[in-house]
């Protein structure tokens, strides 16, 4: 191999690669379903914003991304997903079980409705289940893949994020953690990423400010991280890494991505 092949193999860490990733229409997921294709993956991008995810497809082009349309809560929409991946490119490498709903911010113990909380478990946790069951029943048979769900600090702390938001990624921990266990002995690795806040939709709503730079302050101000502000993209770059070869011995490990924040006091 000519220096040049060692240097774009170095540089294109997904080359070969198909990835599927729910909720990949919009913040966290669309920012990995880019990295993901600059780095040589063929991507599914799976959402129900179906307009958005068929024009970043658009965008990224027909030989390297997809879209379908997928309830993650829905098994046959799943089942779906993965096996277009399959018929499509033959296998599937990464399994990014990304999609997720927050409640509203004035959700408590004190005024939540039933539904809420169902709502929030049903795509949080059943869809983070559907994905891992799918993937599973792909990758186990080729003796490889890397399973990436998305949690979040509220995965480690109580008090950032509702009772159902909390409780959900809490839950996906557990989930991943009984994938790297039954699945390791297939070649197959289930790990997390857990993000503090991000500007997106979804933190939007979670924190009630609809401003970006005004939610990119608010977070900077009680970060433990000085000097710089937690964005999408180095969510995707910790997906990265988790999807790749380079991740090839690590599972059951839950990445968090905030600076520090959870291992010490909130400074005001
Ligand atoms: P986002 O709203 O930009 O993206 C979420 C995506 O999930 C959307 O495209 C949405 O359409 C999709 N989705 C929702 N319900 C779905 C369903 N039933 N089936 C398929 N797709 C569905 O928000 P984001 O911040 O990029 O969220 C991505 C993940 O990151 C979520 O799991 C979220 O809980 C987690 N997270 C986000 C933050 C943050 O501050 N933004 C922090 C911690 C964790």
């Amino acid at each position: 191999m000519g220096s040049t092949s060692i240097l774009s193999s170095v540089a294109r860490r997904l080359e070969g690669k198909v990835a599927l990733i729910t909720g990949g229409a919009s913040g966290i997921g669309e920012c990995t379903a880019k990295l993901f294709a600059r780095h040589g993956a063929r991507v599914l991008v799976v959402d129900i914003q179906d307009d958005k995810g068929r024009s970043l497809c658009a965008a990224l082009g027909p030989a390297v991304a997809s879209y379908v349309h997928c309830d993650v809560t829905n098994e046959s929409d799943v089942k779906h997903a993965v096996d277009t991946a399959v018929s499509l490119h033959g296998k599937l490498d990464i399994m990014f079980n990304n999609a997720g709903v927050i409640d509203d911010l004035s959700s408590s113990f004190l005024n939540d409705e039933k539904s809420t909380f169902e709502k929030v478990m049903a795509v949080n946790v059943l869809g983070a289940y559907l994905g891992t069951k799918h993937a599973a029943r792909v990758m186990a048979p080729a003796r490889a893949g890397s399973i990436v769900t998305t949690a979040s600090t509220a995965s480690v702390m109580a008090g950032l994020a509702t009772p159902a938001y909390t409780c959900s990624k809490h839950a996906v921990v557990g989930l991943m953690r009984s994938a790297a266990a039954e699945l390791g002995p297939f070649g197959v690795r289930a790990n997390c990423v857990s993000p503090h806040a991000v500007a997106t939709p979804l933190s939007r709503k979670g924190t009630g400010i609809a401003d970006d730079e005004e939610l990119e302050r608010a977070a900077e101000a009680t970060a433990n991280l000085k000097g710089t502000r937690l964005k999408a993209q180095d969510l995707a770059e910790a997906v990265l890494y988790l999807g790749s070869d380079e991740s090839r011995y690590v599972s059951g490990h839950n990445l968090l991505v905030d600076g520090g924040f959870t291992v010490t006091k909130i400074v005001l």
